[in-house]
C-alpha cells in the first residue's frame, strides 16, 4: 500500500465492492417480497377461500377423514398446489405428506382468531435457498351459522409458482457481478490514469526546474494540477531572478570594488618606490588615494540601504521638515560637484512650501542618488542640472533634470530593479542600486518615483510626497 496507484486503486474500488452486492440483496428482497410474494399470496388466498366455500358445502370432510382426505387430494390435483384440512381448533386434520410438499406448519394462535371470524390469512416464509421459500393461505370454513367447523390451507413453493424468480435471482447476480467487475475496471482505470497524470506533474516539475518549456500535456491537466505545477513555475521564475540578481550583485561589486582598489594600489606602490621623498607628488597621491576611499563610501551606503531596506521592512523616522531650508542644504555638496565637472546648475524652489513630514536622512539618500546619476550620465562641460521643487496639489514634486544621455525604452523598463545597470557603456556605471534604493524608500514614503527620459535629450526623474 505504500505506493499512491495501489492506495488509489482501494480508494476506487472498495466502496463499489462493498456497495454494489448490498445494492443486489436489496433489490432482490424488494423484488421478491413486494411483487412476486405479494401477488402469490393474493393468488393463494383467493384459491383458499374458493376451497373453504367448498368445503362448507360437504362438511362431512372434518368428520371423515378419509372424505377430508380424498378432498384434499383432488383440490390439489386440480389447483397443482398442496391443499391441507386443520381441525376448527387449528389442529392438523389432513395433511399431504410427499416428498416435495413444503413442511406443515399450523395457524398460529394469532392467525387462528382471525380466522375464528372469518378472516383469510397468508403469510410468506422467506429464505435464501429458493427450495425452502413458500407462501401460503389459510381460509375459514363455516357453517350457516357462520361458526368455524375447519381450516383449508393451500401452500406453494415460490420456485414451482413461479420460475421466474430464479430467472430474476439469476439476472440479479449477474448484473451485480457484472457491474463489479465494471467498477473494479473501472476504478484501475481511473486509478491509473491519476497516478499517471500525477508522475507526469512530477516529471514536469522536475523538468521545469531543469529550465524545460511547459508541455502541451501539462496545458491539458486537470486545474488542480496545473495549480501545482503554476506555484512551481513561479517559484522557479523567482529562483531564477535572484539567482540573476545575484550574479549581477557579484559583477557589479567585482567591478565598483575593483577600480578604487586598482587606484589605491598604483598609489601605494608609487609611495613605496619612493615618491613620498617628493613632497608634491606624495600629497597628490595621497589626496588621490583619499578620493577613491570617498568613492567607496556611497557604495557601502548603498549597500548597507539594501541589506536594511530592501530585504526587509524599511524603518522610517518621519519628521515635519521644512522643504526651503532642508533642500538648500543638501545640494550645496551636488552644486560642487556638478560646477567641477563643469555643468549648468539651475535650482528652482517654490518659496514658503509647506512642511513635509518624512525621514530627511532617506529623503537626502534619494535626491543623492538621483542627482549623483544626472551628473554622471552628463557628459562633462556640455549640460545643465535643474533642481525643481514646487507644490502640486495635495503633492510636493521634487524633480531633478539633466540634459545627459538619456536611458533607452528597454533600459527604462528594468531601471529600477535592484542591480540593474543601463547600456550606457560608455559611462562609469555604478552597483545599479541606487533607483532601486530611492524608489523603495519613496514608495515607503507613500509616495512615487517615476522617471521621463529620452536618449540624447536627457532624463527627468520626478519624487511626489503626500502633504
Ligand atoms: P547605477 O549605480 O548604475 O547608476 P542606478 O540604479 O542609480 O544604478 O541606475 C540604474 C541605471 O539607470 C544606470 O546604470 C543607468 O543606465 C540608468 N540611469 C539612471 N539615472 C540616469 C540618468 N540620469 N541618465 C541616464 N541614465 C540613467
Amino acid at each position: 500500500m505504500k505506493s499512491l496507484r495501489s492506495q488509489l486503486l482501494v480508494s476506487h474500488i472498495l466502496p463499489l465492492v462493498i456497495l454494489l452486492p448490498l445494492l443486489g440483496l436489496i433489490l432482490l428482497y424488494v423484488i421478491e417480497t413486494q411483487v412476486l410474494l405479494a401477488g402469490l399470496t393474493e393468488d393463494l388466498a383467493r384459491q383458499a377461500t374458493f376451497l373453504a366455500e367448498l368445503a362448507a358445502e360437504q362438511q362431512d370432510i372434518f368428520v371423515n377423514r378419509d372424505e377430508g382426505e380424498s378432498f384434499a387430494r383432488e383440490t390439489g390435483a386440480q389447483s397443482q398446489r398442496y391443499v391441507s384440512l386443520y381441525g376448527a381448533d387449528g389442529n392438523e386434520w389432513v395433511v399431504v405428506v410427499e416428498d416435495d410438499a413444503p413442511d406443515a406448519a399450523e395457524p398460529s394462535a394469532t392467525e387462528l382468531e382471525a380466522l375464528k371470524v372469518g378472516r383469510v390469512q397468508t403469510r410468506a416464509v422467506l429464505s435464501v435457498d429458493l427450495a425452502q421459500t413458500t407462501a401460503e393461505a389459510f381460509a375459514p370454513v363455516l357453517n350457516a351459522q357462520q361458526r368455524l367447523i375447519g381450516i383449508v390451507r393451500v401452500t406453494e413453493h415460490i420456485d414451482r409458482v413461479n420460475a421466474r424468480l430464479t430467472q430474476i435471482r439469476l439476472l440479479i447476480l449477474g448484473s451485480t457481478l457484472g457491474a463489479l467487475v465494471l467498477a473494479v475496471g473501472l476504478g484501475t482505470y481511473l486509478a491509473r490514469r491519476t497516478s499517471q497524470r500525477l508522475e507526469r506533474v512530477t516529471y514536469a516539475i522536475g523538468g521545469l526546474a531543469h529550465g524545460e518549456p511547459i508541455s502541451e500535456a501539462t496545458e491539458r491537466m486537470p486545474i488542480e494540477f496545473r495549480a501545482a505545477f503554476d506555484a512551481v513555475g513561479d517559484l522557479q521564475t523567482r529562483l531564477r531572478e535572484s539567482e540573476e540578481t545575484r550574479k549581477r550583485l557579484l559583477a557589479n561589486l567585482v567591478h565598483e570594488l575593483g577600480r578604487p582598489l586598482g587606484a589605491l594600489q598604483a598609489a601605494i606602490h608609487a609611495l613605496q618606490q619612493g615618491a613620498d621623498r617628493e613632497p608634491a607628488l606624495r600629497e597628490e597621491l595621497l589626496q588621490g588615494m583619499d578620493g577613491q576611499v570617498e568613492r567607496l563610501k556611497p557604495l557601502l551606503d548603498n549597500l548597507a540601504s539594501l541589506h536594511g531596506g530592501l530585504s526587509s521592512a524599511l524603518t522610517l523616522h518621519r519628521a515635519p521638515t521644512d522643504l526651503n531650508t532642508w533642500l538648500p542644504q543638501i545640494l550645496v555638496g551636488w552644486r560642487e560637484a556638478a560646477e567641477q565637472k563643469h555643468l549648468a546648475w539651475v535650482e528652482e524652489i517654490q518659496p514658503n512650501l509647506p512642511p513635509v513630514n518624512m525621514d530627511a536622512n532617506r529623503m537626502a539618500q534619494v535626491i543623492g542618488n538621483l542627482l549623483s546619476n544626472a551628473i554622471k550620465y552628463t557628459p562633462e562641460g556640455s549640460g545643465k542640472i535643474r533642481v525643481l521643487a514646487e507644490r502640486r496639489d495635495n503633492e510636493i514634486l521634487i524633480a531633478i533634470h539633466d540634459t545627459g544621455v538619456g536611458i533607452s525604452q528597454q533600459d527604462m523598463e528594468q531601471i529600477f530593479d535592484p542591480f540593474y545597470r543601463g547600456q550606457n557603456a560608455r559611462f562609469p556605471q555604478g552597483m545599479g542600486l541606487g533607483l532601486a534604493i530611492a524608489r523603495e524608500i519613496v514608495d515607503a514614503h507613500g509616495g512615487r518615483l517615476c522617471a521621463v527620459s529620452e536618449l540624447g535629450t536627457g532624463s527627468r526623474f520626478e519624487v511626489f510626497l503626500g502633504l
